[in-house]
């Protein structure tokens, strides 16, 4: 009779290598730890979920968080700074404007594609001596213990891992959240986000545009080649037919709805489009377990803040991580209660604020009512006449408010 393969012991297993799954093994690459990650998409792999040709909207504090794990020396060439944002309402004559100039720091925050950020963690995982990298090879069962959490791995170096803790960072539809029986809420807003790379006639000058349109929003982000992105929210029945118009005819409705402000559009790229829901893991630990990133909660992009969110469920764990690392020696357990606790203690209320923020603005912008529109309008006036309010806000957008991570505050782990 042929033996089992014997069970690979670990202290943490992190099921998914996306965006959050491979920022976590970075960050706690440096820890005295056994680290190993599981994820379906070969490296480098086209078809990667998380590392397609989308552009993340990085904030400061997530530019910090990356230059702790060692990531943003990798990437900072190719990443374009944002100087200023402009927000601008369709058919009103309100406007917006926040620049790093008046909030006295070099950049609002960067643009990056998430290949380009994926590569940079994926060869850093790579490196370390202590991260075993296991892809394509996906979890297929997850068994919760007392001592250990037991995970089913199918694909390359298939059998059983056994983990001290278990990270779900496996997405909005996370399995490893399902098997430990916590519920989710999940909102379809109707909507699907088209995103493409464009031309226009003019630079665009590291300006970050976001324009409200009776149809969805719009944003425009600057890339480090020059070339702008485009997040195109629309009604999920209408994104067939913008699909599948020819370059031209789709730069004609774009100009339309987003006006003039990068000159003649010129050239599209490829557009792909993502269904938009939020979905809310109604908590974020369990036994030995922690969710994080998408699989915690998946956030509608317009106002850009899901990875931002995620990169601090990232730096708020690989502390308590290491804290307990250094205070327990010997007996230290990075699935004790007493760290998972912690953990959900710190994260609740960035989370619940970054949701509401997120989901309020979709809400608000997203109503035609007339009436809602002129006080949209008198708002956003407001605001940009208000140096507190930009302030506050800028401090959000920044990735700077509330009490942070050490990693968030340019303060390394350990
Ligand atoms: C159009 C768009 C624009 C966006 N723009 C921004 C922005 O500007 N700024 C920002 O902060 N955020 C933005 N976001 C959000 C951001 O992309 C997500 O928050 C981020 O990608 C989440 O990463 P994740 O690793 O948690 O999840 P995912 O990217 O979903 O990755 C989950 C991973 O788990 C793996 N997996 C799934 N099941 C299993 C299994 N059984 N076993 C092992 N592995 C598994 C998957 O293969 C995948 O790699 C945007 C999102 C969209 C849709």
């Amino acid at each position: 009779m042929e033996s089992p393969v014997p069970a690979r012991h670990c202290d943490v297993a992190i099921v998914g290598g996306g965006m959050v799954g491979l920022s976590l093994a970075a960050a706690l690459r440096g820890l005295p730890l056994d680290v190993v990650v599981i994820e379906p998409a070969p490296p480098g792999g086209a078809d990667a979920p998380s590392f397609d040709e989308r552009t993340t909207a990085l904030s400061n504090g997530s530019r910090r968080i990356l230059e702790g794990i060692g990531a943003w020396r990798r990437v900072a060439s190719e990443a374009a700074a944002i100087e200023r944002i402009h927000v601008s309402d369709r058919g009103a004559f309100a406007f917006a404007r926040l620049s790093a100039e008046e909030q006295g720091v070099p950049a609002l925050g960067h643009t990056i594609t998430n290949r380009v950020l994926g590569a940079a963690l994926d060869d850093l995982c790579a490196a370390a001596p202590r991260l075993e990298l296991r892809r394509p090879a996906r979890v297929t069962a997850v068994e919760p213990g007392p001592g250990s959490v037991g995970l089913t791995v199918e694909g390359a170096t298939p059998g059983r891992v056994e983990a001290r803790l278990v990270v779900a960072a496996d997405g909005a539809k996370s399995l490893v959240r399902t098997a430990f029986g916590i519920e989710a809420t999940v909102w379809d807003y109707g909507q699907q986000a088209i995103i493409a790379n464009i031309e226009g006639d003019r630079f665009h000058g590291n300006v970050a545009y976001e324009r409200f349109t009776p149809d969805g929003p719009i944003a425009v982000l600057p890339l480090a080649d020059g070339r702008c992105t485009v997040v195109w929210t629309v009604a999920t029945d209408a994104a067939p037919a913008l699909l599948a118009l020819d370059d031209a005819a789709f730069l004609a409705r774009l100009q339309d709805a987003f006006g003039w402000r990068l000159g003649r559009l010129r050239r599209v790229g490829r557009r792909h489009a993502y269904p938009l829901s939020l979905t809310r893991s109604e908590r974020q630990v369990a036994p030995r377990a922690v969710i994080i990133g998408n699989a915690a909660q998946g956030l509608h992009p317009i106002a850009g803040q899901g990875f931002n969110l995620g990169l601090r469920d990232v730096a708020t764990l690989a502390e308590v991580i290491a804290d307990e690392l250094r205070e327990h020696g010997a007996d230290a357990d990075p699935g004790a209660p007493r760290v998972l606790d912690r953990y959900a203690d710190w994260r609740r209320g960035d989370r619940r604020s970054v949701i509401a923020f997120t989901d309020g603005l979709v809400r608000l912008f997203g109503n035609p009512l007339l009436p809602l529109r002129a006080a949209r309008g008198a708002g956003m006036l407001l605001f940009d006449l208000l140096q507190p309010a930009k302030d506050g806000f800028a401090r959000v957008t920044m990735g700077l408010a509330g009490r942070l991570p050490r990693l968030a505050r340019g303060v390394p782990l350990a």
